[in-house]
């Protein structure tokens, strides 16, 4: 069995595995620990095992996995060896696992990412502002340069809310405007992807 635990710790980088079961990690290789509500991200993830400076939370991809989904560490091998298909194994596994959900982290996780992508949105809407302000007057308006002139007001209440509203605000958001955040998210997304498109037919 020790086997199995050393092939998996060799086989699959942490940062992998991290992200896998859907970590954020940041390019400092820090991510929001799971297992404390964290409001900065805490979670070191190093190439072989992580270490948390808020909780102490410390192991290798196969504690990682028990802790995050409250089994024993040979069920979370089991389920590393299957969700990965290394086919290191062939005892059964129950792939019914559910991931242990600590409703004040997920809570705190969420206030952060939101905090992050209205922050990320709100800074481009700047940007947008200075960079595609009409130069005369009769010149039709930039399709971003519109968008962030309607949206301004109301994203950057959100963030206020968000960020220094109180607890029944924040939860209220939590709650009922997760849908709001998550096509936030979305729409970030698409326009990364548009502005890469556009450095690439520049070069
Ligand atoms: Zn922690």
């Amino acid at each position: 069995m020790d086997y199995l635990f050393t092939e998996l710790r060799d086989r699959l980088p942490m940062p992998d595995v991290a992200r896998f079961y859907g970590l954020e990690v940041n390019r400092a290789g820090f991510a929001n620990c799971p297992f404390h509500p964290d409001n900065e991200p805490s979670l070191k993830i190093y190439d072989d095992h992580y270490h948390c400076f808020g909780c102490g939370a410390h192991g290798d991809v196969t504690d990682f996995v028990a802790r995050l989904f409250g089994v024993s560490q040979y069920e979370a091998a089991k389920k590393l060896d299957y969700d990965f298909g290394l086919h290191l194994t062939d005892q059964p596994f129950h792939a019914q696992i559910k991931r242990v959900v600590n409703p004040e982290v997920e809570y705190h996780n969420w206030l952060h990412s939101a905090e992050r992508i209205l922050n990320d949105y709100l800074n481009a809407m700047c940007r947008w502002q200075r960079y595609y302000a009409p130069k005369r007057p009769d010149e039709p308006l930039h399709p971003l340069f519109g968008e962030s002139l309607t949206n301004m007001e109301y994203y950057q209440y959100i963030y206020e809310q968000i960020r220094f509203g109180s607890e029944t605000e924040k939860r209220e958001w939590y709650e009922n405007g997760r849908e709001i955040i998550e096509r936030l998210q979305e729409r970030m997304k698409q326009h990364d992807m548009t502005g890469l498109s556009v450095k690439r037919k520049a070069i």
